[in-house]
């Protein structure tokens, strides 16, 4: 058995740059193989949820962060969440959309398209989520997820998510880094980071080389004294779906749409999204759920 996945973290002696890296291949791997997805949902979904895992590792305890990428393009809408303590989950509303790979690069932005991305900040104890929205830059994800970084708190990052695909369509290699300047940087080390990251090569072929989440830091940051920092979470993909979320979900359809359900006599057939599991919705269900909407209607 491998060594668990986890993030790891760092912070220069300085204390103006901090960093998280992890190498998340079987995580990636194992929601490829729940959710069937294709190659650019593979890549598409596995950034963003390495993205979310990078992000939250800077969270307090009991909190979690979620990512929601509502483009125009052919891949819909993606989603990611994770935990402080390293729980994950996402999909993609297509995962089955087919495109044509060129050479090795795995482009996203054209799947996703234009639009928007919000990143949700959950507190614990029922405390309202702080949001915050951009507009998508790229859609290749870290390029996103660093200029949220930059527009909604001021932090310039450099953010590299990468996930390699075989020609089955099987995780071979997923993880990425990410590193923000906290006030107090110096020019100098800005420019340092920058070029670096210029020069950088890609996350996944490190990984596949054998990289370990401290030398995929080290590929940025390489000239700073850098302290390690305790996170001795194992990361985990786990969906938290249940017969009462499933019957939540479909009530958010609407009446209309609950009713018509109904109509058909029989019990109906659903799927998490983010896990696959499957269940089934009793009319008897169907029928109290039909009451709730009816009453909130009313509302
Ligand atoms: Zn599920």
């Amino acid at each position: 058995m491998a060594d668990s996945e986890r993030v790891h973290k760092f912070l220069s002696e300085d204390l103006t740059v901090r960093a998280a890296g992890v190498v998340a291949t079987n995580i990636i791997e194992e929601m490829r193989s729940l959710q069937h997805t294709y190659p650019i949902a593979t890549v598409a979904v596995g950034r963003a949820v390495v993205g979310a895992l990078l992000m939250a590792s800077h969270l307090k305890h009991g909190q979690e962060l979620s990512l929601y990428f509502q483009g125009n393009g052919p891949l819909g809408t993606l989603f990611a969440e994770a935990s402080y303590e390293g729980l994950t989950r996402g999909y993609a509303s297509n995962p089955s959309l087919q495109v044509q790979m060129s050479g090795d690069a795995i482009r996203t932005g054209p799947a996703i398209g234009i639009g928007l991305l919000t990143v949700t900040h959950h507190l614990p104890f029922g405390d309202q989520p702080h949001r915050g929205t951009v507009i998508i830059r790229t859609g290749e994800i870290g390029d996103d997820i660093a200029f949220y970084l930059e527009q909604s708190h001021q932090i310039p990052s450099v953010v590299s998510l990468g996930v390699h695909v075989d020609s089955y369509g099987r995780v071979l290699a997923a993880g990425g880094v990410l590193i923000e300047l906290m006030p107090g940087h110096s020019e100098e080390t800005l420019n340092k980071i920058e070029n670096r990251a210029r020069q950088a090569p890609s996350i996944s072929k490190r990984i596949l080389d054998g990289a370990t989440p401290a030398d995929l830091v080290n590929d940025f940051l390489g000239d700073l004294k850098l302290l390690p920092l305790e996170h001795d979470y194992p990361i985990k993909y786990q969906c938290r779906c249940s017969q009462e979320r499933v019957i939540r979900s479909l009530g958010l359809l609407g009446l209309a749409e609950v009713d018509s359900m109904l109509a058909e006599k029989k019990p109906v057939d659903a799927v998490c999204e983010f896990c696959g599991r499957k269940y089934e919705v009793s009319l008897a269900e169907l029928e109290a759920l039909r009451s709730e909407v009816y009453k909130e209607s009313l509302n």
